[in-house]
């Protein structure tokens, strides 16, 4: 799933670090800049892990939500509407500190939630190649991964996202953000993640958070995930 790459493009060229002048001005479309891409596959596809009506409302009407508000921010704004998400992001404290909210909290939503549905999908198989031979170095073996991730899913209290980051030049590791927060914030790239919002996962799960991430390793793509980990290697890996 591409989100925002033309935008990605234009914006790329249009950085000015420092200023963060905006020095191209993008045609908008009537709603914005940031765009819901819709899912590649059916809201019930992941049944019965992760309930239809759970896909429906966090999509369309959670992860709208947050598409929305920087939408409506980038009307008053030239720098938001201007810059890429993976920059506002990545420069978040040197964003005016009337939109740094708003990008910390939508912008990490947007980003957060586009990955989410980018490296899940029916069918998704297990890793292999350079991915699991990276898994292998750096955890051990897929489960040991697994275990350990929904370990720190678990212990993180509240609202937040766990995620699988690339440091360097392809070592794993696992971290966890509150809120919408991302590494991308911390200038860290993120291989795949997790959300542990309630709202993932209440309808079917309740409080019972463990089992939900037990449970959503079966909605998860490998291959959508080979390719980002290629994409970080070559340096093209954004949100
Ligand atoms: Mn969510």
């Amino acid at each position: 799933m591409s989100v925002n790459r033309r935008n990605l493009v234009v914006g790329s060229a249009a950085i000015a670090v420092g200023t963060l002048a905006p020095r191209v001005v993008r045609a908008q479309s009537a709603t914005g800049p940031f765009k819901l891409e819709p899912l590649d596959y059916a809201y019930s596809a992941f049944a019965p892990y992760i309930d239809k009506k759970t896909m429906e409302i966090h999509h369309d009407l959670h992860h709208q939500t947050y598409v929305t508000n920087l939408n409506n921010a980038a009307r008053d704004n030239a720098v938001l509407a201007s810059m890429p998400l993976h920059d506002l992001l990545g420069w978040l404290g040197q964003l005016p500190e009337s939109i740094r909210a708003i990008v910390r909290n939508n912008g990490g939503g947007h980003a957060n939630h586009s990955m989410f549905w980018e490296i899940m999908g029916p069918g998704g198989g297990s890793p292999d190649g350079e991915l699991l031979a990276a898994i292998s170095r750096d955890f051990g073996a897929v489960e040991i991964l697994q275990s350990r991730f929904n370990e720190a899913g678990l212990r993180l209290f509240g609202s937040g996202w766990v995620f699988v980051t690339i440091i360097g030049d392809g070592r794993l590791a696992i971290e966890t953000r509150p809120n919408q927060d991302t590494p991308i914030m911390d200038g860290g790239r993120v291989l795949f993640g997790n959300d542990v919002w309630e709202h993932a996962y209440y309808l079917n799960y309740q409080n019972r958070r463990a089992d939900y991430l037990k449970a959503w390793w079966n909605t998860v793509n490998w291959r959508a995930i080979a390719n980002r980990y290629a994409a970080a290697k070559a340096g093209a890996l954004t949100i």
